[in-house]
């Protein structure tokens, strides 16, 4: 075993550094039936107001206010994208239904529970006032409005927006390409049979689920053996057409691990060990791209993510570092995961030099939330992670934290 030769960063020294390193990609145009779950590139300004069109909110009577409590004229019928094309004149009315245009001269609509109907004619309550019953032109959205700011998940509501709006497709960012492969002479791939001191590959199925949910286009490249030469091959074919590379395993100070001294060779390796826990030997490097090969990575550099081996050490690094870069890539205004204050159910010990994310289970008392440990922290324990609704920081010291404290908790899903 060598010592490793590079510092020791703090965790939120290092995030902000990958941040500072991670471009934005592109933009890219996308038809509306495609925006789910990307993110917009520029602000989306309404082209014209909604409603466009004084537009009924009911089944009734167009007619002007001035005539509450009388008996008035039925001139026709104003229905959704049949209006009338004539005006309401002292005396008349039309008759209108929801998401009918509200006829020139008139400025109430009244419900058709409200009136009296005989034949042609229709008696109306005294007590209608001006504006009621109907959407003005402008009141949900003017035009010109700023409706949805560049950096906007485009989700159910805001797709529903832009359809509204008229917008058949949108610029929003390129999702980006990943290359992911694990490394490791013991990794057998699923559904194949262990022989003696072998594993299942679980990092690569893990990561690549982690990175589809993160928005990434995903290239699953298999396993790498402990080799160099084979190594570089496959680390510079997936560099080829990927804006980043995720690897697992290989990066810690044994003599088989051969991910840093590849990522120096390649590139700039930015931090090779991290005050995390888990997740010390975290190593982050950029990779200057090739030319300017059209169509090619994310611009100016590639990024190159080394995980650690442990399972739970590459899912929690993948969180605190790759995740908020994957957003930063796809250009998201909301880069990290909710937060929010929590009463540890437990006493958290702290580990003396690393700041520790402990996986945690969120319940409910009758003060808030409190946050119960999954058990034994270990960092090949994938079942810390299974089901863990959040992730504490715990920092870095002798000290710990005492069960009651109140301390913020990374959300990963609401129980
Ligand atoms: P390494 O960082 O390569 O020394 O790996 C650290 C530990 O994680 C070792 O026990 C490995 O066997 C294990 N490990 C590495 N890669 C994977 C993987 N893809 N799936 C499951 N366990 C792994
Ligand atoms: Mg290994």
């Amino acid at each position: 075993m060598r010592a490793s030769t590079y510092p020791l960063v703090d965790v939120d020294e290092a995030a902000a550094l990958v941040l500072e390193r991670t471009p934005v990609l592109p933009a890219e145009p996308v038809a509306l039936g495609e925006a789910a779950g990307r993110v917009l590139a520029a602000d989306l300004r309404a082209p014209h107001s909604l409603p466009a069109f004084p537009s009924s909110a009911v089944d009734g009577y167009a007619i002007r206010s001035a005539d509450a409590g009388r008996t008035l004229q039925v001139l026709g019928e104003s229905a959704a994208g049949r209006p009338f094309d004539a005006a309401i004149d002292a005396g008349t009315a039309a008759r209108i239904l929801t998401g009918g245009a509200v006829p020139e001269g008139a400025d109430a609509v009244v419900m058709i529970e409200d009136v009296a109907v005989h034949g042609e004619t229709v008696t109306v309550p005294g007590d209608v006032r001006a504006g009621s019953n109907f959407h003005r032109p402008g009141a949900d959205v003017k035009a010109g409005e700023l409706v949805l700011r560049a950096g906007a998940a485009m989700g159910a509501a805001e797709i529903g927006l832009a359809a509204a709006l008229g917008f058949a497709s949108l610029d929003v960012r390129r999702r980006p390409r990943v290359a992911l492969m694990s490394t490791g002479d013991e990794l057998v791939e699923v559904g194949k049979k262990l022989g003696d001191g072998q594993i299942h590959d679980s990092n690569r199925w893990a990561l690549l689920a982690a990175l589809r949910e993160a928005g990434a286009d995903v290239r699953n490249l298999g396993i790498a053996p402990d080799e160099p030469e084979a190594l570089r091959r496959l680390v510079e074919e997936a560099l080829e057409r990927a804006d980043a590379v995720v690897t697992s395993g290989g990066v810690s100070v044994g003599s088989h691990d051969l991910v840093k001294p590849l990522l120096e060779s390649l590139g700039t390796v930015h931090i090779g060990r991290v005050k995390l826990k888990p997740g010390k030997p975290f190593t982050f490097a950029t990779i200057p791209s090739p030319g300017t090969g059209a169509g090619q990575g994310a611009g100016a550099v590639r990024l190159a993510f080394g995980l650690p081996g442990f399972p739970v050490s590459s899912l929690v690094t993948f969180e605190v570092f790759v995740r908020p870069a994957l957003r930063k890539l796809q250009g998201f205004a909301q880069l990290q995961r909710p937060t929010l204050p929590v009463r540890l159910g437990y006493d958290a010990r702290a580990s003396v030099e690393r700041t520790e994310y402990q996986r945690v289970m969120l319940g409910r008392d009758q003060v808030g939330l409190v946050a119960e440990t999954t058990g034994s922290q270990s960092s090949s324990r994938l079942l810390s992670l299974a089901g863990a609704h959040a992730l504490v920081r715990i920092p870095a010291g002798d000290q710990g934290i005492k069960a009651g404290s109140v301390v913020e908790a990374m959300i990963l899903s609401l129980p």
